[in-house]
């Protein structure tokens, strides 16, 4: 296999450049560790990108990307470019853009409380005694969101507006494929999420993901409807293991994931397109949250959710599987250690408040030890 890997770097805005130098530092500590190679080109994205070049996905970026093995994103977006036109703005003209030219199908956001974490939980410790991890694939370019016709009616006295939710099988099958990969790697169970007693497209997506795990017999698939899967992952988030869903029930569903770990901080994700030949994907990973301008520039911003966007890319896109682990492992311990950033921070005898470098530099020191 080859070890000479190349990513883009695209660090974006707020504390994306801050969080992003701690998460080099531990992708070279890896690569040190575990005898690989990773070359790193840093390119403009978002609102630094407007302002350098006037526009938030120059096409020298997209060229980069086109060139490397996967894409390490900071986050965008901040009050200076909110005033732009919708289209113009970081989020919108970065984020989507680069979706749709990679073809990046595939939503991958794990919801994941680690035990020492688990007082931010909103969930009653009790019913978490230890954490949880759930990792949730979403579908993120068909369904409501983008099916036609969509539009509005108001030559009426009772406006009307309408939406369309439109699934192929072929779009089903390439999401459930993720999924069950993802659920081979892991505790082997996938929970797929739809509205079959009332969707034909839910209906349909049933019948593929039901068709699909002949083909992962090991895998132990179950089917529930979205209301349900909403009050379960409150009630048991440990019940499940792999959720695949649709783009807008995984929206709302990874989102409530989100919420019940209770730190943004330490959340990662992933955007991949198809599977190549070689078992990987070409990907986009970033954190969860946003560019969080109100703490950007102190040197406070929690790094973890972009060491961990390290770790699904090594996993994902360069098949350095024994490097991912390692870096999971050595954020779990240094949140055992009682390391905190103000994010989760509750001043309780055990913690030490640190800032976002010294956190970095914690992370890289667990992986050398
Ligand atoms: P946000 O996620 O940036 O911030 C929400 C809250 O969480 C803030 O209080 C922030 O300080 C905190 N937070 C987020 N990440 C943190 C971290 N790593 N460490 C410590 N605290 C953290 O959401 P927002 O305030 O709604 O959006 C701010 C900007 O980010 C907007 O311009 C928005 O468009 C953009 N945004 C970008 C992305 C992306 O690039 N993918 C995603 C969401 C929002």
């Amino acid at each position: 296999m080859n070890r000479n890997h190349s990513i883009t770097v695209l660090s974006g805005d707020g504390i994306g450049p801050e969080v992003m130098k701690q998460a080099l530092k531990v992708l070279q500590a890896t690569s040190d560790r575990f005898d690989f190679t990773v070359s790193t080109e840093e390119c403009l994205v978002g609102g630094a990108a407007i302002d350098a070049k006037g526009c938030p996905l120059p096409e020298e970026t997209v060229k980069a990307c086109e060139q490397a093995d996967a894409i390490l994103f900071g986050s965008v977006g901040g009050p200076k470019w909110v005033n732009l036109a919708p289209d113009d703005q970081p989020e919108r003209g970065a984020l989507l853009p680069l979706r749709k030219h990679f073809n990046l199908y595939a939503n991958l956001r794990p919801g994941v409380c680690l035990p020492a974490l688990q007082h931010a939980s909103p969930i009653k410790n009790e019913l978490i005694p230890n954490g949880f991890d759930v990792l949730c694939v979403r579908e993120l370019t068909g369904g409501i969101y983008f099916g036609t016709p969509k539009g509005r009616d108001d030559n009426q006295d009772n406006p009307t507006a309408y939406d369309t939710m439109v699934y192929s099988k072929h779009e089903i099958e390439r999401i459930c494929r993720v999924a069950f990969v993802a659920a081979m790697g892991r505790d082997k169970r996938l929970c797929s999420v739809d509205k079959a007693n009332v969707l034909q497209c839910s209906i349909l997506w049933r019948e593929v993901a039901t068709e699909m795990s002949k083909e992962f017999p090991e895998v132990e698939l179950s089917h529930l409807y979205v209301d349900n899967a909403a009050m379960q992952l409150i009630k048991q988030p440990n019940s499940f293991d792999v959720i695949v869903t649709g783009n807008l029930f995984g929206d709302i569903l990874s989102d409530e994931m989100a919420m019940l770990s209770g730190s943004l901080g330490m959340l990662p994700s992933a955007s991949l397109g198809n599977q190549k030949d070689n078992g990987l994907y070409y990907g986009m990973y970033e954190p969860s949250g946003g560019s969080a301008p109100d703490i950007a520039g102190q040197g406070i911003a929690n790094p973890i959710a972009q060491i961990l966007s390290v770790s699904m890319l090594l996993r994902y896109s360069l098949g350095e599987d024994d490097a991912a682990d390692a870096i999971d492992k050595a954020v779990k311990s240094v949140i055992d250690q009682g390391l905190r950033t103000g994010d989760l921070y509750t001043g309780a005898g055990n913690e030490t408040k640190v800032g976002t470098a010294e956190m970095g530099t914690a992370v890289v020191a667990a992986i050398q030890a």
